[in-house]
């Protein structure tokens, strides 16, 4: 597996609403509006990976593509991560994931 950086995040700017919906971040949380196509493009990465992790039980750790949907999430909250090269996905258990946007080096 390729070296990963996972302390990619920037600075944090001021949180911003939704360009879809102009939902807004309250308390560190946004409720976008159920149309949303940024929200509904998010759930469905969540649901892959959630899949992903049901179809290969011993797999704790993958890394995929990032999504624009990402990209524009993070964004909303203040985060630029347009310029990793994937997310790397982790099950926790319990039903839970964690998903960081690293930068992918060549270790060699
Ligand atoms: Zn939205």
């Amino acid at each position: 597996m390729p070296e990963v950086n996972s302390t990619l995040y920037r600075s944090r700017g001021l949180a911003r609403t939704c360009p879809d919906c102009r939902a807004v971040v309250r308390d560190g949380v946004i409720a976008h509006d159920e149309t949303c196509p940024i929200a509904r493009i998010i759930e469905a990465v969540k649901r892959s990976d959630a899949n992903t992790f049901l179809e290969d039980t011993a797999l704790t750790q993958f890394l995929r593509l990032v999504t624009v949907a990402e990209i524009q999430e993070a964004a909303i909250f203040g985060d630029d991560i347009s310029g990793c090269d994937a997310i790397l996905v982790t099950n926790l258990g319990g039903g839970f994931r964690l998903r960081q946007p690293v930068i992918i080096r060549d270790a060699s």
